[in-house]
């Protein structure tokens, strides 16, 4: 047996459960001991049947006295019952709905059981406890793995599945650190780390083997992350000289935030120098970073360079261009609007202008880096919501320029300080923290659905006042049935029209739409035509209608925070107050504090950290849209310092071996490949 070994050849593991294990992505022996425990449970506490604390998890090792008790006490219900003693005492332990207990349990044998003990004196008894027969205990008497896991495959079965593993493969696990690293950061070896991360001694040993695979997981981070900022760093990019920032000024109908201004000049120095300028342009919905990106394209045009700006919806790139034509169009700038709905002759018609430079800024989704899209004389990048563009996508808009491009990366999601330095690395920043004047704070409060009268009559009130109202239902993610969950919000919106509101104009808008209709319910509420916009959650990014006071989310529960405040955001960008409703019937504690957030703060930052808190950081981007690798051990969250540690070790080792090609380093890069598979450009 070696670590390639078919999991399939594992005693016990028939095609079933091979199956299974598949799901949990287990495939060979080297799979199991990479497959870390989520969690441990302290089993190492071994009493006496009279010390035993009452109704805390410990180990009591005993005898079997006498041949246990079988009775059925009705269908369904079987208890097997059974008298144990140590040296002093005696217990009864009870197990329901495990008859095979009856012949497992042989009098005159000691077990270990663990379990919590319950009654005191003579009445101690134990209530379905894990129990091993003393001498070849395995998972009792120790700190024990607790993993994740799939129907049909158990905790013990992985456990013992592991162990097995570590048996029979660990001397075949080949160190992949250099000893010199190691050594300076007092890292332990990687058999160990594998041996005591499944099956500790004790909590330090734990400590030890996870500071090393963390440590060695946030290094190999830092490595690929690094191989991505560099190539970048030599990189010439287009020069625009410095213009006086007061003829764009004239263009706006407002006087630009301190924040604003700030962030204009950062970007007026970063691309003035022939370097590329690659900047995260960070703020809360509502702060106006349109008006940033905006200046950014007046430079580049200014310069005589194209400018793109690609947004991750059709609705949202459609208001970006309508923006951004009507600011920038009185000073001659031709803006164009490139999207997958467009019909292909009009594509075809924005591609040749495009590329004679008849166009000096296109706004676009995803269509933007079609095969068919050539820029004449791209200069600067822009992407809205970066959150939904992966790295390599932002590389391949990039690509389509000769000279290396500005980027500018929009986000209106506070990312935790954590993230941004693993995702930006030496992304330069500059955030927003002003938002434009007159706005009031969005009231928030959380309600159950015994309130929804009470609400309706709310909008009524607020329509009444000329304000419009936003209803979101939640869409289930894909693999669900989306089908029937559309219909249900479907017919939830006709029933709003016919039974509640039939005095009011509501519309209905889903993400399975076609773009024109999309388009059309949009603009008709835009227009003030529409009082109640029902909607799945295509408005959560960027839509703008100042008018809408009112935002209803319903099965609040099912959204996470940052999602939450970016609804929440599509109001209050008016000079009426507005509010938020967030109807949720779920009565789990955890929910509701979580929940609580939402009516406490509208810092983005606050919001976005207890998210990152609640959910880890793979959902905070949704289905790994970042485009990272999915980590393993480390906790971005928690694991700061040695983030540093590995980010210092990794420069440090690229100084000296920038492309890992020394042979003292190969395995570093091949674990670096491994890490970043899903990126392999990353390499070239
Ligand atoms: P976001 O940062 O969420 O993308 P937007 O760029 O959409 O924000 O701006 C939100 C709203 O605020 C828009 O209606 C915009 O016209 C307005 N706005 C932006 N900057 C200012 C400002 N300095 N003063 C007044 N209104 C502004
Ligand atoms: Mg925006």
């Amino acid at each position: 047996m070696d670590l390639q070994t078919d999991i399939g050849q594992f005693p016990g593991v028939g095609p079933a459960r091979k199956k299974a294990l598949e799901k949990l992505g287990l495939r060979t022996a080297e799979d199991l001991l990479r497959c870390f425990p989520r969690d441990y449970e302290d089993r190492t506490k071994l009493c006496s049947i009279a010390q035993a604390p009452e109704g805390e998890n410990v180990c009591i090792l005993a005898m079997v006295a006498e041949t246990p008790r079988l009775s059925r006490i009705r269908k369904g219900l079987e208890i097997t019952k059974v008298k144990v003693v140590d040296e002093v005492n005696a217990m009864t332990v009870t197990f329901f709905n495990q008859s095979y207990v009856k012949d497992a349990l042989r009098p005159g044998e000691s077990y270990i059981f663990y379990g919590k003990v319950e009654g005191f004196g003579r009445a101690r008894q134990m209530n379905n406890p894990v129990f091993e027969r003393e001498g070849s205990a395995r998972f009792t008497g120790r700190i024990m793995p607790v993993y994740s896991l799939t129907h049909g495959i158990s905790n013990n079965l992985l456990a013992g599945l592991t162990q097995r593993a570590l048996e029979v493969c660990l001397e075949q696990v080949a160190e992949t650190l250099p000893s010199g690293l190691r050594q300076e950061h007092t890292l332990a070896a990687l058999p160990f780390s594998y041996q005591h991360i499944h099956f500790p001694g004790s909590f330090e040993e734990l400590e030890l083997a996870k500071r090393r695979l963390i440590f060695e997981e946030l290094f190999y981070l830092s490595c690929g992350l690094a191989f991505l900022n560099k190539r970048r760093g030599k990189e010439v990019g287009p020069a625009f000289p410095s213009r006086p920032a007061n003829e764009f000024l004239s263009l706006l109908p407002f006087s630009p935030t301190g924040a604003q201004r700030r962030a204009m000049d950062e970007i007026a120095f970063d691309t003035m120098v022939g370097r590329p300028m690659n900047r995260l342009l960070q703020g809360d919905v509502g702060s106006g970073k349109t008006v940033v990106a905006a200046y950014g394209a007046w430079l580049a045009w200014g310069s005589g360079f194209q400018s793109a700006l690609m947004a991750p919806t059709e609705i949202l790139a459609n208001q970006h261009f309508t923006t951004l034509s009507s600011l920038l169009s009185p000073a001659g700038i031709r803006v164009a609007l490139l999207t997958g709905s467009m019909k292909a002759a009009e594509k075809r018609r924005v591609y040749a202008a495009l590329e004679a430079h008849e166009i000096d800024l296109v706004v676009g989704t995803h269509a933007l880096l079609s095969e068919g899209v050539a820029f004449a004389r791209l200069g600067l990048v822009v992407t809205d919501e970066q959150h939904r563009f992966g790295v390599a996508q932002r590389a391949a808009l990039a690509a389509k320029a000769e000279l290396h491009p500005h980027v500018l990366v929009m986000s209106a999601t506070p990312i935790p300080r954590t993230l941004a330095l693993i995702i930006y690395g030496d992304l330069d920043v500059s955030v927003l923290d002003e938002l434009p004047p007159g706005r009031t704070p969005v009231e928030t409060y959380l309600v159950g659905s015994d309130k929804r009268e009470r609400m309706y009559n709310f909008v009524r009130k607020l329509v009444a006042e000329g304000r419009q109202a936003y209803i979101v239902c939640p869409m289930v993610e894909e693999g669900e049935n989306v089908t029937a969950e559309l219909k249900a919000v479907t017919a939830y919106a006709q029933q709003l029209q016919s039974d509640v509101f039939p005095d009011l104009r509501v519309a209905f808008v889903h993400g399975k739409m076609k773009a024109k209709e999309k388009e059309a319910v949009m603009a008709a509420f835009a227009a003030g035509e529409t009082d109640v916009l029902v909607s799945t959650t295509v408005i959560e990014v960027g839509v703008d209608v100042p008018n809408t006071a009112l935002m209803i989310i319903e099965n609040a529960e099912r959204f996470g925070l940052s999602q939450l405040h970016q609804l929440r955001g599509r109001v209050g960008r008016g000079k009426h107050q507005s509010y938020c409703v967030l109807l949720s019937d779920n009565r789990t504690p955890e929910t509701r504090d979580r929940l609580k957030v939402m009516t406490k703060t509208t810092d983005g930052f606050v919001i976005s950290e207890e998210d990152l808190k609640a959910r880890g950081p793979g959902d905070f981007f949704g289905k790994r849209q970042h485009g990272l690798p999915q980590l393993r051990v480390a906790d971005l969250a928690g694991d700061m310092r040695v983030l540093k540690e590995a980010q210092t070790a990794a420069e440090t080792l690229l100084q000296n071996d920038p492309t890992l090609t020394k042979p003292e380093n190969r395995r570093i890069l091949d674990q670096v490949k491994r890490l970043f598979a899903e990126n392999p450009d990353i390499f070239n």
